[in-house]
């Protein structure tokens, strides 16, 4: 079987690997003509567990073929998979622009009968758009023969466990309202669905709503525990033994209650917003996201306010080791993560940052480029060389348990500004360090 994939990020370089790794041709075109010679190259564009090795074998063996070029991606394939980005409008809501682009230009080149396949996360309603557009681009050709259909196959892939997310996906949601279609999608996905069903055909609407759904059903976890902790803060409770004690109750559990300095990334804060401006757009006031939305961009300033308030509402001149730049571990992508919004508010305060990643330095470097209130060091330990305190943003397992001893000793001030919660204040404390965490009271 042969596939197209029009969009080669997160979502369309892992999944396009995954099917080639199960035995399909796929054919895979992006715009960025840098990205596509990388790829051809076998250079990975992002930082992905187990990608790397998966992309250089498919592409050997002709599985995996990269293309700038549309009409050869279009001719290729009946099945023609749109994964490119549907990043936030200026009013938060989807930005459906490189959707609509690709429906046309599968119309321009299309001469064969195709199954148009929308992976990326859009709107109610977008299946709608993406039909009219083909319709109008046959329409312009003189081609109204052509038979297309549109179906919603939305990705609920993890960045961070991206590829074994794809290889051993938890759910297959098919949305359409033809029996042919979703014949040719089971078919599709047949070899990832052997051990026990996996697959959950609905309606086209149905299905563009389930992504959304999950989105703002995750946001809304974390954010309610980043309320919660907010208020073992202020009433000197332990939210690590409220998270305990909550968990325990099924109709709870322990999945997704952490809290820290809030959701970030390209999906959670974009796919949230965009509910919202879709729900508002039809008269429906949000009440609930709203709130979701509020509550994690007051947690994104939680660390800062702690750092200000430990010196005297002035950190000018000071210097801060800070460990975790990705929005998540394993992962490269900085899109929307809480460590912009602390340094940010560090270097408009007058501070400077020592930071460390062991994945999204070159991300970062790319964002912020050279600037003088801003180190990028090559280990976590060297950080904290000079700097007044340390402050830990994301929870890789590299830094879970690290040398008290010796941040105690190169630190100006033994404070750990946590926002993980990763670190027993008890613990730390034996060593001398103070641990200020999320939604735990200090030790006296
Ligand atoms: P991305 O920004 O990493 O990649 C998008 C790619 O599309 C880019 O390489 C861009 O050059 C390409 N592109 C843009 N216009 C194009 C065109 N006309 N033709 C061909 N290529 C084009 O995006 P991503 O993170 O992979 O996300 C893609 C979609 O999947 C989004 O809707 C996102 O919300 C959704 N999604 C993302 C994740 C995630 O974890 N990243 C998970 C599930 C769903």
């Amino acid at each position: 079987m042969r596939l197209t994939f029009f969009g080669i990020g997160y979502v369309g370089l892992v999944q396009a690997a995954v099917f080639a790794e199960a035995g399909y041709q796929v054919m895979c075109v992006d715009i960025d003509p840098q990205k596509i010679e990388n790829l051809k190259a076998g250079k990975i564009p992002i930082y992905e567990p187990g990608l790397e090795s998966l992309v250089r074998e498919n592409v050997a063996s002709d599985n995996l073929l990269f293309t700038t070029d549309a009409q050869e991606g279009v001719r290729f394939s009946p099945l023609q998979f749109i994964a490119v980005g549907t990043p936030p409008d200026e009013d938060g809501s989807a930005d459906l622009r490189h959707v609509l682009t690709v429906a046309r230009t599968i119309a321009r080149y299309m001469e064969q009968p195709k199954t148009i396949v929308i992976k990326s996360t859009v709107p109610v309603g977008t299946a709608d758009k993406v039909r009219a557009a083909v319709d109008e681009g046959l329409k312009e050709r003189d081609r109204i023969d052509l038979a297309f259909d549109v179906a919603s196959n939305p990705e609920f892939l993890k960045e961070g466990s991206a590829v074994a997310d794809c290889m051993k996906p938890d759910r297959i949601i098919i949305g359409t309202d033809n029996p042919g279609t979703e014949q040719q999608l089971r078919e599709l996905y047949a070899p990832f669905n052997r051990n026990h069903e996996k697959i959950i055909a609905m309606d086209i609407r149905s299905s563009e709503l389930t992504k959304y759904a999950a989105n703002c059903m995750l946001a809304t976890k974390i954010s309610f525990m980043n309320e919660m902790a907010n208020l073992a803060d202020r009433f000197g409770a332990d939210i690590e033994r409220v998270r305990v004690g909550i968990g325990a109750d099924p109709r709870i559990g322990y999945h997704f209650i952490y809290p820290g300095v809030g959701y970030g990334g390209s999906c959670f804060p974009k796919d949230v917003r965009a509910t919202i401006r879709t729900a508002e757009a039809d008269g429906f006031d949000p009440v609930l996201l709203k709130a979701v939305e509020a509550r994690n961009e007051l947690q994104k300033g939680f660390l800062v306010n702690k750092v200000l308030s430990h010196f005297g509402g002035d950190v000018r001149g000071r210097r801060f080791a800070l460990w975790g730049l990705a929005f998540k571990p394993k992962t490269d992508d900085m899109r929307d993560a809480p460590s912009r919004v602390v340094m940010e508010a560090l270097w408009q305060a007058g501070a400077t940052v020592q930071a460390y990643d062991p994945a999204a330095m070159t991300e970062c470097r790319r964002i912020y480029g050279d600037r003088s209130d801003l180190a990028l060091c090559d280990t976590k330990e060297a950080t904290l060389t000079g700097a007044d305190a340390l402050i830990v943003v994301t929870e890789w397992k590299q830094f879970h348990a690290p040398d008290f001893q010796a941040i105690k000793l190169a630190l100006r001030e033994p404070v750990i500004f946590d926002g993980r919660n990763l670190y027993d204040p008890m613990i730390a404390q034996r060593h001398g360090l103070e641990v200020r965490s999320v939604g735990r009271k200090r030790l006296a």
